[in-house]
């Protein structure tokens, strides 16, 4: 199952991973990570760790020797950003350096500080941005953003033919300028993000472990109540929310969350991961 050409996989605690095949990018790498994209590990160009808690990189070792070892293009390369200096991500790459000694992984290992920058292909820019979440892992979120033109706002209610003619005068970028439009944003595990960074997003993956803010005892995850109002206020145009709790009996979890969205007045998309499935929250 897929929605906006992401495939995944939440359950808290245990495994997080979101794969977008049209970026050819992965965030995040839980458990059964390998297993369940098959041959795509092969299509993988850049993994993105957001943080390095266990449920979201036990999944690295096998994803690295199914690309090293599967039936495939092994000598592919690709990248792994990682928050610079992860506990959990190092303990994975000692792992890995002690299951295969000697081996060498195609493969680019790249720390990520708050607004780092990947190029991913000629247009569009994978950005780092950093968040609420643990103490002794630092954690970020993504956003993949592409540079767009747009007219500038003093000449919308000029006429066209004399926006054309200015655009010819005195060239284009006199009338037009650029702004960076977010293709997607992935908060990883976090407190609400910043609704600068997704303004008008096309796709939103948001940290929604808790129902009701009052649920949570540490100001470490957000709630779906949160998120629903910043993907309102952002205008985004679908909303992805994850990691939710198992604490929460799911027939009576989608009752509240479709009860809050209608009441939250977000008109975009939105649906649940859980677990494998995409659940339509319309
Ligand atoms: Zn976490």
């Amino acid at each position: 199952v897929s929605v906006d050409g992401f495939s995944g996989y939440s359950r808290a605690l245990y495994a997080n991973w979101l794969w977008h095949r049209p970026l050819q990018l992965l965030v995040d790498a839980g458990e059964g990570l390998s297993l369940a994209l098959g041959t795509s590990v092969f299509s993988v160009s850049v993994v993105a760790i957001t943080h390095g808690h266990s449920d979201h990189v036990l999944g690295l070792p096998g994803f690295v020797a199914a690309r090293r070892f599967g039936k495939g293009a092994t000598a592919k390369p690709y990248t792994i950003l990682y928050p610079e200096g992860s506990p959990g991500v190092t303990t994975m790459r000692e792992s890995i350096a002690g299951l295969w000694p000697g081996v060498d992984f195609p493969v680019t290992w790249v720390p990520l500080v708050h607004g780092s920058r990947h190029a991913l292909g000629s247009k569009r820019t994978l950005e780092a941005f950093a968040v609420v979440h643990a103490t002794a892992e630092p954690s970020f979120g993504v956003r993949v953003i592409e540079d767009r033109r747009r007219l500038k706002a003093e000449f919308a209610a000029v006429p066209q033919a004399v926006v054309e003619r200015l655009a010819r005068q005195h060239g284009r970028d006199h009338v037009m300028e650029h702004y960076p439009h977010v293709i997607m944003a992935h908060s990883g595990d976090a407190m609400p993000i910043d609704r600068s960074l997704i303004d008008r997003a096309d796709v939103l993956v948001h940290d929604a472990t808790f129902l009701e803010p009052t649920d949570r005892r540490e100001a470490i995850h957000a709630s779906s109540r949160e998120v629903f109002d910043l993907a309102r206020d952002a205008r985004v145009r679908t909303l992805i929310l994850h990691h939710l709790s198992i604490r929460y009996d799911r027939p009576s979890a989608l009752a509240t969350l479709r009860h809050q969205l209608s009441a939250s007045g977000f008109q975009g998309d939105a649906w649940l991961l859980d677990e494998a499935a995409f659940v339509n929250l319309r």
